[in-house]
């Protein structure tokens, strides 16, 4: 049986209160920590310029390529704009995120968590900050046992104000995500900011402040939804980070090993360093087995194969490996890739399938809408000739660049129609992004309970909107 836990070695700082509670992680050079800092620079100029791209809708609507407005509940990425009434749209990249994600935890655990989740990138950023400020793991190990002087009081006054900065930088883009970047940069250096932009940028500031700065490791642990799910979807096929124990045990000093291996006698490789405990940013010793709570970022797999180059020993005793394959490994067996199989399959083909639903539902999406709202009181109205009129409110939506005359009519009923206000039946023009709302009544001279649908028609004569609604006689 195989024990999972999720917990960190928060005490193996060593002795003293402070330094038990904290996680002071070394650095550590190597290939995965290279591919980390890609990934780091990538998403951070994405999240930063993003606001600022702009991109071409027409005279009548904003240019920003990213932009969620409120004020007029809508959502822009690029071409596609999503309106409340697309919510459905929302909802399905939503699914389908959550189905990528659960496919990249079956191919490689909570990969997504060690190199690209916010958090870890924030968190990484302000650890750079940190050791370029006060040093790495022994020096500021060092220093929290040591009294407070004013080099001391200066580094971590200067550590805190780099933290604020790069705190308001990420607060301050946050807000270009739902305004006019450009104008409120404008703004900010004017001194022209409402309330409700400083609130928010001090929000965004605190958070990622709080977030990256103090709560750090916790939040990966015990914050974040994704490690309690684990339990769920742990998949011991996965490759994440793992320890070779069956190359690794017994634990001995590499001089001790050599003379083993000379002798022809089983050594162990691990030597006991520690090295790759005190990389880790969340506190785990990998050693003791698979964890719920580390975030497979790989960095005691580099600090593990440093160890191994200097002892001339082969890399890969901590490594990204699935779970069967270090029982395997235990019990002599050859590694077998079960990257491909069932669950994974089936999952990359619902992500795909969901893709080219969502393509195929935007490609396909009108540009307008019409709404029905049958009036409630009166439902009907008897008239003295005996005809029965009923009233209804129908609201079009135009949501392309572009203003629309559209002409209403009916059919299924054999009864006649009128627009409150416009007799004649003119054409009802709906400008750009914009919405009408109709006063319409329907009569019948010989009436009867039955189904009927509004038209809409376009310029040329087509139906481009319909629904349906109910006439009634009482
Ligand atoms: S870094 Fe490698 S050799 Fe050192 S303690 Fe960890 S597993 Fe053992
Ligand atoms: S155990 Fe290794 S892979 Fe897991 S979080 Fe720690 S350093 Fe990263």
């Amino acid at each position: 049986m195989t024990v999972i836990e999720i917990d960190h070695a928060r005490t193996r700082a060593g002795r003293g209160a402070v330094r038990a509670s904290r996680v002071v992680p070394q650095s550590v050079a190597g290939r995965l920590r290279r591919i980390k800092w890609a990934i780091l620079s990538l998403t951070l100029s994405i999240y930063y310029v993003t606001p600022f791209l702009r991109w071409d809708r027409g005279p009548n609507a904003p240019d920003q390529a990213v932009l969620l407005d409120f004020v007029h509940g809508r959502l822009y990425a690029f071409s596609i704009e999503i309106w409340p009434q697309d919510l459905y749209i929302v909802t399905g990249l939503l699914i389908l995120a959550s189905v990528i994600l659960i496919l990249a935890n079956s191919l490689a655990g909570r990969v997504w968590c060690g190199f690209a989740c916010p958090q870890t990138v924030w968190t990484d950023l302000f650890l750079l900050v940190e050791r370029r400020v006060e040093g790495d793991r022994r020096e500021r190990l060092k220093n929290m046992d040591a009294a407070l002087t004013w080099g001391r009081a200066v580094q971590v006054a200067t550590k805190h104000c780099l933290w604020l900065l790069i705190s308001l930088l990420t607060g301050g883009t946050l807000i270009f995500y739902f305004t006019d970047a450009p104008a409120l940069v404008r703004g900010l250096f004017a001194g022209d900011l409402s309330p409700t932009a400083l609130t928010w940028i001090t929000v965004f500031t605190g958070t990622t402040y709080g977030l990256a700065g103090f709560a750090r490791e916790q939040v990966c642990t015990f914050m974040c939804p994704w490690p309690r799910l684990q339990g769920a979807i742990w998949d011991p096929e996965a490759v994440t980070v793992n320890y070779r124990d069956y190359r690794g045990e017994q634990r001995m000093s590499a001089k001790k090993a050599a003379e083993l291996r000379a002798r022809g006698e089983p050594s162990g490789d691990c030597v006991d360093c520690g090295l790759c405990v005190n990389v880790c940013p969340i506190g785990i010793d990998i050693r003791q087995g698979p964890n719920f709570a580390c975030i497979n970022c790989g960095l005691c797999v580099d600090a593990c194969d440093s160890v191994m180059a200097r002892l001339e020993r082969p890399r890969g005793l901590i490594d990204y490996e699935s779970w069967r394959n270090i029982e395997r490994g235990r019990r002599g067996e050859t590694r077998v890739s079960r990257l491909v199989r069932p669950k994974t399959v089936a999952l990359a083909i619902t992500s795909l399938a969901l893709m080219a639903g969502l393509a195929v539902l935007l490609a396909t999406r009108a540009t307008g809408a019409i709404a029905i709202q049958h009036d409630r009181d009166p439902i009907a109205v008897a008239l003295s000739d005996g005809s029965v009129r009923n009233g209804y409110t129908v609201k079009l939506l135009n949501k392309s660049p572009v203003a629309h005359h559209y002409t209403l009519a009916i059919e299924g009923i054999d009864g006649s129609m009128t627009i409150v206000g416009n007799d004649n039946g003119a054409p009802v023009t709906v400008e750009p992004d914009g919405s009408e709302s109709l006063r319409v009544t329907v009569t019948m001279a010989r009436p009867k309970d039955c189904e009927l649908r509004f038209l809409a028609k376009d310029e040329t004569g087509r139906t481009v909107l319909s629904a349906r609604d109910r006439f009634v006689t009482r």
